[in-house]
């Protein structure tokens, strides 16, 4: 399989393997947290995006889930992985846009993912 062709990494983690009682959403929100909480704070949108991050995920998972913010949790992802020096900010999204993707129940969405905003 290319793994580049479905968005698929192998980082220095190593592979976390979850049972199907996790909570994807969850577990992206504590992504976004530690990036916000390891981030040098050199670049803005890892520093700034993983704390808006944080916010926009729990808006979401308190029933805020206008496509808006949706939109904005996309916005504030690709911000991250082509604005950000290092692989912490660039990675952390990765998970996030996933979970959003193939996960979108554990956040209170429907099954479909929204369409991005042109
Ligand atoms: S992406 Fe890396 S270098 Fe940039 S602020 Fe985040 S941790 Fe620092």
């Amino acid at each position: 399989m290319n793994m580049a062709a479905v968005g698929a990494v192998v980082e220095h983690g190593g592979i976390v393997i979850h049972d199907d009682t996790s909570n994807l959403a969850d577990l992206t929100q504590y992504a976004m947290h530690f990036c916000a909480v390891e981030s040098c704070g050199k670049y803005t949108p890892c520093r700034i995006g993983s704390t808006r991050g944080v916010e926009v995920i729990a808006k979401i998972r308190a029933d805020d889930t206008s496509p808006k913010q949706v939109t904005l949790l996309r916005d504030l992802c690709d911000t991250m992985m082509s604005g950000s020096l290092c692989a912490m900010g660039g990675m952390t999204p990765y998970p996030v846009l996933s979970a959003l993707d193939h996960f979108p129940e554990d956040f209170g969405l429907s099954k479909k993912p929204p369409q991005k905003a042109a």
